[in-house]
């Protein structure tokens, strides 16, 4: 390796492939990890905005046996890129189908799906069986998928998201004004729900002009009778300001953080101790 002079350069590029390193690393981890057992299902709860719980969002969690628990921000995209997602996308799918099933309250599960898994794969297939194998109505489950699903192949992705409607399971549109063209996709699909993203509702009270975007999809929602869910709630102020203007429900931190469903067995009316 040189040194002096060109010292920076030499830095970047080895700051480069550390992370080269680190990615094939993870990413050769992440191969063994859904034998291992060492992936997991979070449920976050979404309520009404009067505080009812409705339902559960199925989150995934990496628990890596030398990192620690892993986000996945920082291997989904991985999974991604490999098409590990396929596999991973269709266990958490599973898992999550299985669990509501168990529920003695007809609460509803969400599960996101990559648009890799729209791409490549059986999709509705795999639904459809895993729907069967666990007895799921499928009007208990919902799909939150983000507007990245109708990036590629737009009409091939609609046409599946239709025969997802059709089957009776809910769609739902995640990170709702984060893209490029949310608006735009509201006029090609007739989704169940939006999600407004979180960075709208954690700046509430810092920039007015989040409260005026929320305003403003709350009244597009309304107007096109489309239910919405506010992502990140933390505060009861932030509550108070949806409850005024209208929203119908919400998900964060003040409600539940995603947590192993144990945590919330009174909730779905589970009274066996497992
Ligand atoms: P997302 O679908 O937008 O999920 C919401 C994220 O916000 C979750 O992060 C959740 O833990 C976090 N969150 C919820 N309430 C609050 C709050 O009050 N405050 C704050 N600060 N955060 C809150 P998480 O679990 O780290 O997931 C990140 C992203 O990873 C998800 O964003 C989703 O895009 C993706 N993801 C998670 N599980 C899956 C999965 O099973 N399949 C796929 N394809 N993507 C997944
Ligand atoms: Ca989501
Ligand atoms: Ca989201
Ligand atoms: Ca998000």
């Amino acid at each position: 390796a040189k040194r002096e002079g060109r010292g920076r350069v030499r830095f970047f590029e080895s700051e480069m492939d550390q992370e080269l390193r680190d990615r094939r690393l993870l990413l050769h981890d992440l191969r063994r990890a859904l034998e291992q057992n060492e992936l997991l299902v979070y449920f976050q709860p979404q309520a009404r905005i009067e505080g009812e719980v409705i339902g559960f969002e199925a989150l995934l969690r990496w628990n890596h046996p030398t990192r620690g628990f892993v986000l996945p921000d920082q291997f989904i995209p991985l999974a991604e890129e490999n098409g590990l997602i396929i596999q991973i996308g269709e266990w958490i799918l599973r898992e999550a189908c299985r669990e509501a099933a168990s529920w003695q309250r007809p609460l509803q599960v969400a599960v996101n799906l990559s648009p890799v898994q729209f791409q490549a794969g059986d999709l509705e297939g795999s639904i459809q069986r895993i729907l069967l194998e666990t007895g799921l109505a499928p009007t208990r489950l919902e799909v939150e998928i983000t507007e990245g699903v109708l990036i590629g192949d737009f009409n091939g992705a609609l046409d599946l998201l239709r025969r997802l409607k059709a089957l009776g399971i809910r769609i739902a549109m995640d990170d709702f004004g984060t893209g490029y063209s949310s608006l735009s996709y509201l006029q090609s699909f007739p989704f169940d729900k939006i999600k407004i993203d979180r960075s709208f509702i954690s700046n509430l009270e810092a920039t007015p002009q989040s409260g005026e975007i929320v305003r403003a999809v709350l009244s597009l929602a309304r107007a096109l009778s489309i239910p919405v869910i506010a992502e990140g709630v933390e505060t009861e102020a932030q509550r108070a300001f949806l409850t005024r203007e209208a929203c119908e429900e919400m998900q964060g931190h003040l409600v539940g953080r995603p947590d192993l469903i144990e945590r919330y067995l009174d909730l779905v009316g589970v009274t066996v101790e497992r």
